[in-house]
């Protein structure tokens, strides 16, 4: 797809962000080009409109990026999933372990239904343990994980692996 080159060439890498060593995906020089940032959600919405989703769960910070107009397109609710202490009503947590340390995501309990489909959305995979924790949490509320979307996935980092023995596809845009 020749939209895929352009989305490619509006990214851009960041050396030694946060720390020395780390190459940074910069996904914020995207949303700056419209045509890139539109074929960006055009590719989402058209693999997977067909699909019956009825929730699109968004990681915090960038999920809420690329997640709402997933959404918007596909007539689904948008559900986010945000790092502690930040949802303001009655919340279920997932914890999960980091390279350093660990992390967790919280959902609002109620935002999500038995039944409902669940698209997760995030700009980024690496080592896919964000992306478990957020399917961990859908389905401890009962929904069905369709599917994972992101921007960008670090294929060395393995998350693809990981999400297949959790059964789950990847859709990603950019290697
Ligand atoms: P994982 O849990 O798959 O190892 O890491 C993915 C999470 O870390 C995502 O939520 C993603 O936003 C963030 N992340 C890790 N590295 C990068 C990076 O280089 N660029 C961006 N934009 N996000 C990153």
């Amino acid at each position: 797809d020749g939209r895929i080159n352009g989305i490619k060439s509006a990214l851009r890498v960041i050396p030694n962000f946060p720390k020395p060593g780390i190459m940074f995906q910069d996904i914020t020089t995207l949303l700056l080009d419209p045509k890139a940032f539109k074929d960006t959600i055009d590719l989402f919405v058209e693999h997977y409109k067909h699909e019956n989703i009825s929730v699109i769960a968004g990681i915090e910070a960038r999920g809420f990026i690329f997640g709402p107009p997933i959404a918007l397109a596909i007539g689904a609710k948008f559900v986010p999933l945000r790092k502690p202490k930040k949802l303001p009503g009655e919340v279920i947590s997932e914890k999960y372990i980091l390279e350093y340390g660990s992390d967790c995501l919280e959902m609002h309990v109620g935002a999500v239904k038995s039944g409902d489909r669940a698209l997760v959305v995030d700009d980024l995979i690496a080592t896919g343990g964000t992306i478990c924790a957020a399917i961990n949490l859908l389905e401890r509320a009962e929904a069905e994980v369709v599917g994972c979307a992101c921007v960008i996935e670090v294929p060395d980092l393995k998350g693809r692996e990981r999400l297949r023995s959790h059964g789950k596809e990847l859709y990603v845009l950019v290697e």
